[in-house]
């Protein structure tokens, strides 16, 4: 049966609510499922990982590789419409999905997200109308191409092309000969060599667009990484300068339009010491930057994704409280002998304003994402107060 847009709350197929479905159970595919679920979808979820985040509570999962013929075939006959949320997932699979069922985001948008070659080129465009550029780089997918890259982007950052995240796959270079040992270390695979920059700090905007071409944006994020992973991420009045907000959500906007996207899209910037905005990557589905909007927002980007993959209205969200979020990370964890220490969670849930999600994986590792700790308060002050409160009772450094 095919599938008429929009796919209304409460539609029943076969004497089943309406089912929508994803590719990748993590967090991410977690919380989608989450949203989906509260307005009345039933969900089908496809990883590998039998213990996935989301696959423990969807309603049906799909245990495969997400290149699984099979796999994927039932999942186009289980769900009526299917998104990602998982940026490495073969564009392929959403290829081949989108010939059954309608898919958000597109599989050409995803594989553009997916190659730091493709992706910068799109934003260079971009910029031509929005004034917003990537730092100065050059693609490597050959020997010769190391010896071609300008003296300018020394030191710099040589960053594999495909399947980095987190700061994995990305040499810091400040010579031509380590230049020349990291891209071999590499495996000598496409890459790019960006310029190190001297940041002030980092943001984020993450938009909506509907099939229609209807887009709304959420509130621009403040970033703070520490080795390569978001830490904090801080959203309130004053937290980037006006001028500066307004430039990154301009021009998110048009890197959106311009893939003809449809879903979430997250756009990562870089604030310069000197003021300027520059645009470091995107990720085609909701983002870690983005987790406070379930707290602190009256859409979060789960529900926009969740309306955009189900062709309902597209509402402009509003923030009603300051928000700071925290990652959990597998670090906090680990006592440093060997064995896990439990986290003073009656104290921390005491603070106003915590809200706590833990993503169920029961295995904590350094780095590794086992949850995040959203704060919401009135104002900047309160809220700083109390997740620096948070913060020193958890063990993470104060930012
Ligand atoms: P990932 O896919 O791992 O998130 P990013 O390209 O976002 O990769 O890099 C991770 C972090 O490394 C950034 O958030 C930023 O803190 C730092 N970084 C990346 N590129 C640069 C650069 N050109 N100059 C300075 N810092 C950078
Ligand atoms: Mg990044």
């Amino acid at each position: 049966m095919p599938t008429s847009l929009p796919l209304l709350p409460g539609s029943v197929i076969d004497d089943r609510p309406a089912m929508l479905g994803v590719l990748g159970g993590g967090q991410l595919g977690r919380m989608f499922v989450h949203a989906a679920q509260s307005l009345g979808y039933e969900t089908v979820v496809l990883d590998p990982d039998r213990h996935s985040p989301a696959g423990r509570i969807s309603h049906h999962f799909i245990e495969a590789d997400y290149r699984d013929a099979d796999a994927l075939r039932e999942l186009a006959a289980r769900a009526l419409a299917v998104t990602t949320e998982f940026e490495n997932v073969p564009a392929e699979s959403l290829a081949e999905l989108a010939l059954k069922r309608p898919v958000a985001p597109a599989a050409e948008a995803v594989a553009i997200a997916q190659d730091r070659i493709r992706e910068k080129a799109h934003f260079t465009r971009c910029a031509e109308r929005s004034g917003v550029a990537p730092a100065p780089y050059a693609a490597i997918e050959r020997e010769a191409d190391l010896a071609a890259v300008p003296d300018a982007l020394l030191p710099g950052i040589l960053k594999a092309a495909r399947l980095g995240y987190d700061g994995k796959g990305q040499a810091r270079v400040t010579t031509r000969g380590e230049l020349a040992a990291a891209w071999q270390g590499m495996g000598s695979v496409a890459c790019v060599l960006e310029q190190l920059l001297p940041l002030a700090c980092e943001c984020s905007v993450i938009v909506a667009r509907g099939r229609d071409g209807q887009i709304v944006h959420l509130p621009v994020q403040r970033n703070l990484h520490r080795n390569g992973i978001l830490a904090a991420t801080e959203v309130y009045d004053g937290n980037l300068p006006a001028a500066t907000a307004e430039q990154a959500r301009a021009a998110t906007i048009r890197i959106a339009q311009e893939l003809d996207y449809v879903g979430v899209l997250c756009v990562e910037y870089f604030v310069l010491q000197d003021g300027r905005l520059v645009v470091n990557e995107m990720a085609p589905r909701p983002h870690n930057s983005g987790h406070y909007t379930v707290d602190a927002c009256d859409a979060s980007q789960f529900d926009l994704q969740v309306r955009a993959l189900a062709g309902l209205p597209l509402v402009q969200p509003r923030q009603h409280s300051a928000a700071i979020m925290l990652n959990l990370l597998g670090d906090l964890w680990l006592d440093g002998a060997g064995g896990l220490r439990s986290l003073p969670w009656s104290q921390v849930l005491a603070l106003p304003g915590a809200h706590l999600h833990l993503y169920g994986k029961t295995e904590a590792r350094a780095g590794r994402k086992m949850g995040h700790l959203t704060f919401t308060a009135p104002d900047a002050a309160s809220v700083r107060e109390r997740s620096l409160a948070a913060a020193a009772l958890l063990g993470i450094e104060a930012f």
